[in-house]
């Protein structure tokens, strides 16, 4: 297959898949190290969807009313309605402050407090005292902008280092020798050439599947490549069932209204005017966690009190707020809701509905961002070669429902801490001394290439992408009930079979959008029969997953994560035990409780 497609060898220590906030972190830490590194980008760096993160990053400061990372942690373990593990839990929160100061000193333009302190903003599920005190001001901020200026600040940082950025190349697939992996080969997008990467650590940091959705807040890059990888390469992705769904997606246009505008007061209204949070979350009212907060919408709309003509969404309220706060604080959003709703929110409200948003589950690993894997009863077997962090990854922190602004404090601390783990495995220059790859490693990946290239069957690849969201919205959403997931399993592995009837038309390599489109879609449609099958096996209600007849959680049989392997198109389901334990004494484990806001 070589022959058919030559082929580039390029030789690194560490190689890092995606250069988001969690693949520049990454990158960064590794070149800092010393170690010859690449990283490997689809799109331009600072395009990914790091870029579009608005409300804030997540990390006890106190620089606004007391707070302490042990309370961070105890939200972050309530949050994931006790899936997260809370050893993971533990690295999280208390890396977390020095992890906002690193992201300072890069030059993150946070917003200030009067005191010149970096600004931080109340959001969902976050509290004082274990969840007895009232609501902590615990979300850094640059306005509304946050992830714009964290990604900028990791670019500029990544290219004072060594790092060798491949722009806009495409990775295909993992490349693995005897359960060890030991690079990727990748397509160069702008002239169709091939690339085999070898690598002593292969890191995949390629973000979250939200497109396999209808209607998602994610850039249209976000198809979860670095998970279709790992299910071609026979590894198992973890608890993929847990979907989160933002309640204030702009509805029609699916665009995203960051949480922080509740933070900073904003309120939900249905049709009669009522702020209905307060029935539904008498304390933390519209400032509950994300999960309790679209499930409240969702009931409004279906019991007949949505807005709008139709009735299916709900107002979001910000003209109460003084108008100079709005500008200072959410400038991006009132621009938004003016471009995608025509509203000036200093008058009108806000039409918004719950929006795919973010993906809990992912590639397993453990806090030192390795892949692990189920061998036996072993189910921590680490994965040589491989790791996985950001949205990609499943570390597990945020379990069965992440709070707002933990995915950015996600990426960094553990971006850091993977560059950490491999620099202890790998010296500088190793990639060089190592054996060299078998001649055929990397056939497969340009075998899969050429088949979809020529792929000339009778279904356009949009056709296909379509009814996969579609299925995967009305059949595995905010509701889910027996009745709908079963019919859900049935439509979505029709879809899985039908990849094998698709149909590409363009047969070059350069810039061929309907190759790559084709491609991604091959890497969601994996996630998305995962998603399903395992929201159908999980007879329980935790976070994300509300299952109507099984509305309670159940942690006698169901306190575990979910592992879903794609075997021959087929689906296998297994387990691994939620970790309960902590790191130290510092953060004594949490015994599982009623989550109540
Ligand atoms: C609109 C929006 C607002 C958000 N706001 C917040 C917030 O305020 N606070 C918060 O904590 N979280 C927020 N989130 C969530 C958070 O932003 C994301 O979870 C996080 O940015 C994901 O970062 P990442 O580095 O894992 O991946 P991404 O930023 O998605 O980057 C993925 C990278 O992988 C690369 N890639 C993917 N596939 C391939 C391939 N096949 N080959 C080569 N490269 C590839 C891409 O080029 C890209 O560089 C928000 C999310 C959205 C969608």
């Amino acid at each position: 297959m070589s022959q058919a497609y030559p082929i580039t060898d390029h030789v690194y220590d560490a190689v890092v898949v995606g250069a988001g906030g969690a693949g520049l972190r990454a990158t960064m830490g590794l070149a800092e190290r010393g170690l010859r590194t690449a990283c490997i980008t689809k799109v331009f760096p600072t395009r990914s969807h790091t870029v579009a993160a608005q409300g804030g990053i997540a990390a006890a400061l106190g620089n606004m009313g007391r707070d302490t990372w042990q309370w961070h942690a105890y939200d972050t373990v309530k949050g994931s309605d006790w899936l997260g593990d809370q050893d993971a839990i533990e690295y999280l929160c208390k890396n977390a402050p020095q992890a906002v100061y690193e992201l300072e000193h890069y030059g993150v333009p946070f917003s200030r407090t009067e005191e010149g302190k970096i600004y931080q903003r109340a959001f969902g599920g976050m509290t004082t005292e274990f969840g007895e005190g009232p609501s902590a001001q615990r979300t850094c901020a640059a306005a509304d902008r946050t992830g714009h200026a964290m990604l900028h600040a990791l670019y500029q940082q990544s290219l004072k280092h060594k790092t060798e950025f491949f722009i806009e190349y495409f990775a295909l697939d993992l490349i693995m020798e005897d359960g060890v992996c030991r690079g990727v080969v990748a397509l160069n997008l702008e002239d169709g050439t091939l690339h085999r990467f070898q690598s002593e650590a292969v890191v995949l940091a390629t973000g979250g599947y939200g497109r396999a959705y209808f209607s998602a807040t994610s850039a249209h890059t976000c198809t979860g490549d670095g998970g279709g990888m790992v299910a071609r390469a026979g590894l198992p992705l973890q608890d993929m069932e847990f979907v989160q769904f933002h309640p204030t997606g702009i509805y029609g246009a699916g665009v995203l209204i960051t949480e922080g505008a509740r933070g900073e007061g904003g309120i939900l209204r249905n049709a009669e005017g009522e702020r209905f949070m307060e029935r539904y979350a008498p304390s933390a009212k519209d400032l509950a966690s994300r999960d309790v907060v679209s499930r409240s919408m969702a009931s409004e709309i279906r019991d007949g009190r949505g807005v709008g003509r139709e009735g299916d969404h709900i107002h979001l309220y910000l003209n109460h707020i003084d108008a100079d706060v709005l500008a200072e604080r959410l400038p991006g959003i009132s621009e938004a809701a003016k471009v995608f709703a025509g509203v000036d929110v200093t008058k009108d409200p806000i039409p918004v509905i719950p929006t795919v948003h973010y993906n809990m589950g992912g590639i397993p690993c453990n806090y030192h961002g390795e892949v692990v894997t189920k061998q036996g009863d072993d189910a921590d077997t680490v994965v040589e070669g491989l790791y996985a962090v950001g949205e990609a990854a499943c570390v597990s922190v945020h379990g069965a429902n992440r709070l707002g602004s933990n995915s950015l404090i996600d990426l960094v601390v553990f971006g850091r801490a993977t560059a950490d783990r491999v620099a202890e495995k790998v010296q500088p220059g190793d990639g060089l001394k190592a054996r060299t790859l078998k001649p055929k490693s990397g056939d497969e990946a340009l075998a899969r290439l050429d088949r979809f290239r020529h792929a000339d069957g009778g279904s356009p690849t949009a056709q296909i992408r379509g009814k996969m969201q579609k299925t995967m919205q009305s059949n595995c959403g905010v509701f889910r009930t027996t009745e709908i997931l079963d019919e859900g399993k049935t439509l979505i592995d029709n879809v899985y079979q039908q990849m094998a009837d698709i149909k590409v038309t363009d047969r070059s390599l350069v810039w061929n959008s309907d190759l790559i489109e084709t491609l991604e879609l091959d890497n969601m449609i994996a996630q998305a029969v995962v998603t399903m099958h395992s929201a159908a096996n999980r007879k329980e209600s935790r976070g994300a997953h509300m299952h109507e007849d099984h509305p309670e959680r159940d942690d006698e049989t169901w306190m575990k994560h979910t592992l879903g392997w794609v075997r021959d198109g087929k689906v296998e389901l297994d387990y691994r035990p939620v970790h309960t334990y902590t790191l130290t004494d510092e953060f004594p484990y949490i015994e599982p409780k009623a989550r109540v806001y």
